[in-house]
């Protein structure tokens, strides 16, 4: 009894120990191009191994060093010893009868998180998300029920960017023409991550992907809205709104409270002001909540106060122990021609992806 839980006892030290020697290993694709020259260069290496080294991680999208077929084997063997890329995986691959697919990945330390590829005719969109979880509880959205456990990392998020992208060439034989950050968490409280992926996503020397073709959408957090302007971000910014209505929206979104209509009018005007990127209201209609002819209205005045501003009505996905429900498509039709009525136009998206809650406020990392 007493061999077998010294034994126990030696195993969990092992692996322990084991797990401990894998997080001293630095990630190399937190290093700049010098930093890895200067890597390669102790090693004895030629300075253009760091360029095929930087490839490999923002060309190539590569998820390990053994990945980087140029480089020989003793060289990435040696990189081994100290570095590691700790790359999300594929968990689960679910696919909808409207050809949504919903990724489910792990990460290095064991998190699950979503991401979705939504086809088109004319785009194939990758919804990716920012955080594990998320500390909002916007009180319609399944992943507001989860805790957020941490925020991901810049090439987390650049992972997932890869991975969709490679379903997208293996199923259409296309490549991603547009990445929306309205997946998991906040964007907007993983600034730095979201800011630095972007740039790879979009750099020459990364995945070219054009930051007009990018949108980040956010709960609405005034402050850091002025930030992304004075930082002259380039992307387009969406504000989940719900409703024109302080109160109404205080209830589905506890953020406003701190974050009312006033000042997210105010920094929104300021980020069109700085940056001239396109903004949009993303609206989804709930029934008896927020489709009164009121409603409209107020979504009209709002909307007067900006110059150009889009507005998407959004379908509604029921969300298992959330009270709310979608309204009909033809009520969303005569919201929508209310709103026309008053020279406002705005699209309606439908939902897709919803047998396999892969649709609009429903990522929740269900098996
Ligand atoms: S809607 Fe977005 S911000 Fe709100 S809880 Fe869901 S993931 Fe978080």
């Amino acid at each position: 009894m007493v061999f077998s839980y010294l034994k126990l006892r030696k195993q969990e030290w092992l692996t322990f120990a084991s797990a401990m020697k894998i997080q001293e290993k630095k990630n190399l694709r937190h290093l700049s191009l010098d930093e890895i020259k200067q890597v390669l260069e102790e090693q004895g290496e030629k300075s253009f191994r760091a360029t095929q080294v930087w490839e490999w991680i923002w060309q190539k999208g590569a998820a390990s060093i053994d990945d980087m077929s140029n480089l020989s084997k003793e060289l990435r063997e040696k990189l081994k010893e100290n570095f590691d890329l700790y790359s999300i995986s594929v968990d689960t691959i679910q696919r909808s009868s409207d050809g949504v697919v919903k990724v489910r990945f792990k990460t290095s330390d064991n998190f699950f998180i979503e991401g979705v590829l939504i086809p088109a005719i004319d785009r194939i969109t990758a919804c990716v998300s920012s955080q594990v979880g998320c500390s909002l509880t916007c009180t319609f959205c399944a992943t507001g029920l989860m805790d957020r456990e941490r925020n991901l990392t810049h090439d987390e998020i650049f992972d997932q960017v890869v991975q969709l992208n490679k379903i997208s060439e293996e199923q259409h034989g296309r490549r991603l023409t547009n990445i929306v950050f309205m997946g998991m968490g906040e964007p907007l409280l993983n600034y730095s991550n979201v800011i630095k992926a972007i740039d790879k996503i979009s750099a020459p020397d990364g995945l070219v992907i054009s930051p007009r073709r990018i949108t980040v959408s956010t709960a609405g957090i005034s402050k850091i809205i002025r930030k992304l302007a004075d930082d002259k971000v380039r992307f387009r910014l969406a504000l989940s709104l719900h409703a024109a209505d302080d109160q109404k929206r205080s209830r589905l979104m506890p953020i406003n409270q701190e974050n009312n209509l006033e000042s997210l009018t105010e920094s929104l005007q300021y980020f069109w002001e700085k940056t001239g990127n396109r903004i949009s209201f993303e609206y989804v209609l709930f029934e008896g909540v927020n489709d009164t002819l009121q409603d409209a209205k107020n979504l009209v005045t709002l909307c007067k106060k900006f110059q150009l501003i889009h507005v998407n009505l959004i379908e509604y996905n029921r969300v298992q122990g959330v009270p709310y429900k979608g309204l009909s498509f033809d009520k969303m039709e005569k919201f929508a021609a209310i709103l026309e009525g008053y020279g406002l136009n705005a699209t309606i998206r439908r939902s897709r992806g919803r047998d396999i809650d892969a649709a609009c406020g429903q990522l929740a990392n269900k098996k």
